[in-house]
């Protein structure tokens, strides 16, 4: 069912172990329609029951975020603004500053955390790093950070690449990154030796072998953004990719694979 909504990008997806239902967040009601009209085709109503809501867009993001602080993830710190201070002693060098937006990233979900985690175990000096749907752009900034000589970050979602931007700026490294409104699935002629995809599990199954021709020979692939529950992520990716490293956060996953 995950790998089916996918095709309709939802925004957020909130699970309810208990009930075993889950909550999917769309930006449109037509986004929404469309992912109930295909489960519908794919599922019968025995096996799935679905209730359109609306919910209203009051700057949900930025509200739920207000609260936030800043974290410490290996040799980085990701802050908000309003928590600069906290972040204390780290030098700037090692600090990542996040604006709280419409962009995914302030580095407080898991598989963010596992990526920046992922990234400090390379060694990115000089190299060149993509970021496969980039949100905030959190993931470039810490590539920067970690020695990265330069970086691209996609992302089909203009309001994600507008605060990446803005994140950029405010971390004084917009020079070195390049940020594309495209689409992983249909790029060709880019590769880097470095390459990180936090995404959804779905995704990661169903395009294992286009992120693969993303790395160039013997580079890695740094791919979350799944739980241990998917089960069919791993062997998709491993088909062309070789296993180095896999890490967990509760129950999410970051596999660091290499390309020979
Ligand atoms: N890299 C950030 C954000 C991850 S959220 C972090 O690690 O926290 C995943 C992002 O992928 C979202 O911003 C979403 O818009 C983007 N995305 C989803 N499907 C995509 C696709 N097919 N091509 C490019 N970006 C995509």
């Amino acid at each position: 069912m995950l790998a089916r909504l996918d095709d309709f990008q939802p925004s957020a997806i909130q699970e309810d172990d208990a009930r075993r239902s889950l909550r999917v967040f769309f930006d449109s009601a037509d986004a929404r329609d469309r992912a109930c009209e295909a489960l519908r085709r794919t599922f019968d109503a025995g096996q799935l029951s679905i209730d359109p809501v609306d919910v209203p867009d009051e700057d949900w993001a930025g509200r739920s975020q207000a609260g936030l602080r800043a974290i410490v993830v290996g040799r980085l710190v990701v802050t908000p603004p309003w928590d600069r201070a906290a972040a204390g002693a780290r030098s700037d060098a090692m600090t990542i500053v996040i604006q709280p937006s419409m962009g995914f990233g302030t580095g407080h979900h898991a598989s963010t955390r596992l990526c920046l985690l992922a990234l400090q175990r390379l060694d990115l000096s000089g190299r060149r790093v993509l970021d496969l749907g980039t949100g905030s752009g959190i993931l470039t900034i810490a590539a920067v950070r970690l020695g990265a000589s330069h970086a691209v970050g996609l992302d089909i979602d203009p309001d994600a690449l507008a605060c990446a931007r803005e994140n950029l700026e405010r971390n004084g490294i917009s020079s070195t990154v390049d940020l594309q409104l495209r689409d992983f699935r249909e790029i060709s002629r880019l590769s880097a030796p470095v390459v990180v995809a936090n995404l959804t599990g779905g995704l990661l199954t169903r395009w294992a072998g286009q992120l693969t021709t993303l790395v160039e020979s013997d580079g890695y692939l740094i791919a979350s953004g799944f739980t241990e529950r998917e089960t069919l992520v791993l062997p998709a990716l491993e088909a062309g990719l070789s296993l180095v490293r896999l890490e967990r956060e509760s129950e999410w996953l970051c596999a660091i694979l290499h390309r020979l």
